[in-house]
């Protein structure tokens, strides 16, 4: 079924005419456009596309399954003058993508049709990614995991975390890459125990634990990869730390699969490194859905509330971080199925002592 025709699906389960598509993530899932400018609106038997003359060509070539109207004046205006929701009496919007000043103008064009805030109806359809994206998913972990076989090359002592992110972020795009995912994170020493640092020019000293977060986009859709290595040396309690995240990721791996709750496949991880003694350093979520979007449903937490679904890719990214000392986290992404799931990456997972 078509990813339009996934969508008419939930519009019938909500009870509606029409929908506004106004984010423009969403609009590329459905539609294939690009470009930073459009609008969808999806009514039961046609779908219209509306954008502004700047994106003529780009609509042409990439919009699929949709009338394509392209005009020089507002894009609500446009589809008020094309009369987009004649006939429907009760049109969803995207509660979290809209403004308030574009919910005005909303009202304003259409005084007689009954609106209704939605809540993430196309993104309930994203959680199930389809082959054409999973294909594209496996691409961009395929590019990052390569670019991690190289990039552990250069990793020694001197070498400033910049320098290490540049190279990533420059091995991204000669290996096919569009670009990265997100800012690369390179944190050594002490600073590793920030899950979140950013490169910095801090050098990096033997003994220090180094943990690379990264990723890249294909076709728009992400990887995210995380690998903690050690320079020169490694002390037995980073071994021990090491071990510890490595054990809970493996176990989380192997618990993983379709239907069951986001928080339980958290609490496994959480579980294993609680009874290593060490379940107070795991400060975060055990992972993410990644898709389109590097963050997006489902969250894989202790206060998630849905099911996983098959179909649907996640991060498993559990990790230790002790002040002053440093920290290890690891982190795949995979494909989740009925009875298991698909780790997408390959890049060794063994501690790695360069
Ligand atoms: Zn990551
Ligand atoms: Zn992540």
């Amino acid at each position: 079924m078509s990813r339009i025709a996934r969508v008419r699906e939930e519009m019938r389960k909500h009870g509606l005419d029409a929908l506004i598509v106004s984010s423009i993530s969403n609009i590329r899932y459905l539609t294939g456009f690009t470009g930073s400018n459009g609008l969808l609106i999806i009514a039961s038997r046609s779908a219209l596309f509306f954008s502004d003359i700047r994106f003529l060509e780009q609509a042409k070539l990439e919009v699929r399954n949709c009338r394509v109207h392209i005009t020089k004046f507002g894009l609500y205006e446009e589809a008020s003058r094309r009369k987009a929701l004649h006939g429907a009496s009760r049109v969803g919007f995207e509660s979290q993508q809209i403004t308030y000043a574009q919910y005005r103008v909303l009202r304003r064009l259409f005084p007689s049709t009954s609106f209704a805030s939605t809540k993430e109806i196309v993104e309930d359809v994203m959680l199930v990614k389809d082959e054409a994206e999973i294909a594209l998913m496996r691409k961009a972990a395929e590019i990052s995991d390569q670019v991690f076989g190289e990039v552990v090359k250069i990793i020694r002592p001197g070498i400033s975390e910049l320098e290490i992110a540049g190279t990533i972020s420059y091995l991204h795009r000669k290996l096919g890459a569009e670009r990265d995912a997100f800012e690369i994170i390179v944190a050594s020493g002490e600073r590793s125990a920030f899950p979140h640092a950013r490169a910095t020019q801090k050098k990096i000293k033997s003994g220090e634990l180094v943990t690379l977060d990264f990723g890249c986009v294909v076709g728009g859709y992400n990887s995210d990869i995380t690998r903690t290595v050690a320079v020169g040396k490694a002390s037995l309690r980073a071994k021990r730390m090491y071990d510890v995240v490595h054990d809970a990721q493996q176990t989380a791996i192997e618990s993983a699969r379709g239907g069951m709750w986001a928080k339980d496949l958290d609490a496994v991880a959480r579980q294993r490194i609680e009874k290593r003694g060490m379940g107070k350093f795991f400060n975060h979520s055990l992972g993410h859905g990644l898709g389109l979007h590097i963050h997006e449903r489902p969250r894989v937490s202790e206060l998630s509330k849905e099911r996983l679904r098959a179909g649907s890719v996640i991060t498993i990214e559990p990790g230790v971080y002790v002040p002053g000392f440093g920290g290890v986290r690891i982190e795949d992404d995979v494909l989740l199925t009925e009875n298991g799931c698909v780790v997408l990456n390959t890049a060794p997972k063994e501690f790695l002592i360069l």
